[in-house]
């Protein structure tokens, strides 16, 4: 029998490690599938998922820069979805239509919970970014019950919004919109740095104070790009760091079990991409 077939698309796709994660749980899990990246065509994302869904595709993963495209084009969605404005992960229905979610702040919050262990109940977090990343976090973090969230953003209207269309799920957290160059005093526990920028002449430029001995910086982005980041964050004091390398494997492994009905271990997988990829 053929093996079923999985994609991710994206542009550029050639850096992405999306095939390698999934055939590695396949392997573990004994899956009989193939993934494979394909190269999203700007002006025929629609037209194209269509078409590879009807010519056999059983799922999809969607990255950069086809998030909210997926979201428009799918038949219905997941709740986390709806709320993240953002689907990277496509099923088809047995009738035919496609399904979407957003695995993402999921993957955040199990690489935090499981391989990080922390606790974010009564803690204090900042997220530099108001983009598709930040929103698709949001709900879970909230749901920590976090003692405070700050969303800092190099466009503060952008972070403004966020805090509106999320006030009704903050609870007892305070939740709260800034600019970059008005960041409120630190330190932070945990400070996300979910921007599509590094740190230095072109990047972010972030005041001190805002990491201490006890806080993580933990970088969405992953393996030398976030180097810059990441030595930032310990020049500043903070008690650890880390690339987004986990929450990859995590929302990868989110999406896998929504499709094959079987949760892969993502410890031996994690391990195995760390040992080939250059990371700080
Ligand atoms: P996005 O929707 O395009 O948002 C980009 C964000 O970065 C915006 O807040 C934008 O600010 C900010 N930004 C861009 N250039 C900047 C600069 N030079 N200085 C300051 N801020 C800047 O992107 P996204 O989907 O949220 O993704 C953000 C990052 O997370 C990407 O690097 C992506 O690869 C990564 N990510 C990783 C994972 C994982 O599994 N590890 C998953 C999802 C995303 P403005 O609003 O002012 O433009």
């Amino acid at each position: 029998m053929k093996p079923d077939c999985y994609a991710v698309v994206g542009n550029p796709i050639g850096h992405s490690l999306s095939p390698r994660i999934h055939m590695l749980f396949a392997a573990q899990t004994n899956q009989s599938m193939v993934y494979e990246a394909r190269l999203g065509r700007p002006g025929h994302f629609a037209e194209d998922v269509r078409h590879w869904f009807r010519t056999g595709l059983r799922g999809l993963n969607v990255t950069v820069p086809f998030k909210e495209e997926a979201f428009r084009l799918v038949d219905r969605r997941t709740a986390r979805a709806q709320r993240a404005g953002a689907v990277n992960t496509v099923w088809a229905e047995a009738d035919g239509t496609l399904t979407g979610d957003n695995t993402d702040g999921t993957g955040f919050l199990r690489d935090l919970r499981i391989r990080l262990d922390l606790d974010l109940a009564d803690r204090e977090i900042l997220i530099l970014g108001a983009g598709g990343a930040t929103r698709g976090l949001l709900e879970p973090l909230l749901a920590e019950a976090p003692a405070r969230l700050v969303i800092a953003n190099r466009t503060p209207a952008r972070a403004v919004a966020l805090v509106e269309s999320f006030a009704q799920l903050a609870g007892t957290t305070q939740l709260e919109a800034s600019g970059l160059a008005s960041i409120p005093d630190g330190p932070y526990d945990l400070l996300i740095n979910a921007t599509a920028a590094g740190l230095g002449t072109h990047g972010l430029s972030l005041p001190p104070g805002l990491l201490a001995g006890t806080s993580l910086a933990y970088d969405l982005v992953y393996g030398p790009a976030s180097r810059p980041f990441l030595d930032w964050a310990r020049e500043q004091g903070a008690g650890s760091v880390t690339d987004g390398l986990g929450m990859l494997v995590e929302q990868a492994a989110e999406s896998f079990t929504a499709w094959r009905g079987v949760r892969p271990d993502t410890t031996p997988v994690l391990r195995e991409l760390r040992e080939t990829l250059d990371t700080p």
